[in-house]
């Protein structure tokens, strides 16, 4: 089975209600629009990161100029096709010697079922009622490609020894959404100035071959500062081999009916990757520990929403014992996306180990000003966390009282409040990032702080109501009030009273 991502059509596209696919010279050229279009969320970000990475191995911009020269205007078939020159072999699925992002002749004592390949569709928690039946039997080039590209990006290792992904386990993936998807694809590629910046060894590696062309030697130790930028994008951390089925089918995830592959062997081999890959599409978080630097990626490990998480994703910041710095994209995206407001897609797993318990893919706006204003997004989200944190203290000491003195209700309702706090702020959290005037941001943010306030009053009203005419826990419920006023005061020196 032949099937290359230069030149077959793969792209699952969705355009005024019909869907078809498309192949990447037609969306790079622009002869065809639409949005990507598949049904697992999951799929449909990978498929976007492959894209992203496809059209950076392709072309890297000079500088900013030539990034707005793409970004604008659509290629022309002839520097499609000059660019694809010594890199069809990078992209073809079923190359004899060196498939895409696989390894020929992988011994394995048994094929594995094509569905360990969709992350989250294996394992039993999720399964029912996030993926439709019969997913993943069978898939065709196209989402066997992304699936391959997803577990070596995104997902947990398939464990036992298997290595995971250059970013980690579960890493938070961050794009810049465009108006159009030819335009999302240009606007997440990195200039050359910017990767010599974010890797300063871009220049010495950029002829490096993705290590399932030239591979790893078993057992070695690899410093990241090593891998170039495409062999980063395209790496592979265990050895996969997929298996073609005898028999057309029905993809089991985008449906089309055609060639598919129904199983994979694989194996694990052993190496070690020292330090941190700058990854494109990544923010990084650091502490200073012993006067060294641990550099880690962030990722989804509670069942906060997403937004907690944008100070870090969008907002560089440090001091000698911690910091943050954003997606090199995103850095990008800040000098020349300066006067706009910008969409971010932002997306990745939550799992245990081996098992996914969540899935994320969202959108995200930002007002116009985000690039200068870093400090008042933190304040946004500093704020909203401030009100969830008053909540749940006032909603311990109703529980737990205080001791030796006022005893508590015994009933704990901080979780749940919480969860039902989330839920109801997301959407002011949302509509802040995306409308916050910055020039009148102390106004607007005591208008959300005020919002804020109602959302928890209310909260704590109706999560306490029932226990009002416990004589027993009227002690317990008016010290959690004075908490609560005292903390309302605290982020609000003028508050009122409850
Ligand atoms: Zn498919």
């Amino acid at each position: 089975m032949r099937f290359n991502l230069l030149t077959d059509a793969w792209i699952p596209i969705q355009h005024q209600g019909s869907h078809q696919k498309i192949s990447m010279q037609q969306l790079l050229c622009g002869e065809q629009t639409g949005e990507l279009c598949l049904p697992r969320d999951d799929m449909e970000l990978a498929c976007l990161q492959l894209l992203c990475a496809i059209t950076q191995v392709l072309f890297i911009p000079k500088d900013k100029k030539a990034l707005g020269q793409f970004v604008k205007e659509p290629i022309t078939p002839e520097v499609y096709t000059g660019a694809c020159k010594g890199k069809m072999d990078w992209f073809d699925l079923g190359h004899p010697e060196t498939p895409f992002m696989q390894i020929r002749g992988v011994k394995s004592t048994q094929p594995t079922p094509m569905d360990k390949l969709l992350a989250g569709v294996a394992d039993g928690t999720n399964k029912a009622f996030v993926n439709p039946h019969g997913l993943a039997e069978a898939l065709c080039g196209g989402c066997a490609a992304i699936a391959l590209f997803n577990v070596a990006n995104n997902c947990p290792s398939m464990g036992g020894g298997f290595k995971g992904s250059l970013r980690g386990s579960t890493p938070i993936t961050i794009l810049i959404n465009g108006r159009t998807l030819r335009e999302t694809l240009w606007l997440n590629v990195l200039t050359e100035d910017m990767a010599e910046s974010v890797m300063p060894w871009y220049s010495a590696t950029k002829e490096q071959l993705p290590n399932y062309l030239d591979r790893i030697k078993a057992d070695t130790k690899i410093p990241a500062s090593r891998i170039g930028l495409n062999r980063g994008l395209l790496w592979q951390p265990a050895y996969f081999e997929l298996l073609p089925s005898k028999f057309s089918a029905n993809c089991s995830c985008c449906g089309c009916h055609g060639p598919v592959y129904n199983g994979f062997n694989k194996a694990k081999f052993n190496y070690t990757v020292e330090g941190i890959w700058p990854h494109p599409l990544s923010a990084r978080i650091f502490t200073v520990k012993k006067g060294e630097r641990e550099e880690k990626f962030p990722s989804f490990t509670t069942t906060a929403p997403t937004w907690t998480h944008m100070s870090r994703l969008v907002v560089d910041q440090q001091n000698d014992k911690e910091g943050q710095q954003t997606a090199p994209v995103i850095q990008q995206a800040r000098t020349f996306m300066v006067t706009d407001k910008i969409q971010l897609i932002i997306g990745g797993y939550r799992n245990n180990q081996a098992t996914v318990l969540e899935r994320r893919h969202e959108l995200f706006s930002l007002a116009q000003g985000w690039a200068e204003h870093g400090n008042v997004i933190q304040q946004i989200i500093t704020d909203g966390l401030a009100y969830k944190t008053a909540l749940r203290k006032a909603l311990y000491l109703f529980a737990v009282g205080i001791k030796d003195k006022v005893n508590g209700s015994g009933v704990n309702l901080c979780d749940p409040v919480e969860t039902v706090y989330y839920q109801q702020t997301e959407n002011l959290m949302h509509n802040s990032l995306a409308a916050i005037k910055f020039e009148a941001s102390q106004d607007e943010l005591r208008t959300l702080n005020k919002q804020l306030k109602d959302i928890v009053i209310d909260l704590f009203n109706k999560a306490t109501e029932s226990y009002r005419q416990e004589p027993k826990m009227l002690k317990a419920l008016a010290l959690a009030r004075r908490s609560l006023h005292k903390s309302f005061n605290e982020l609000e020196p003028q508050g009122e009273t409850l």
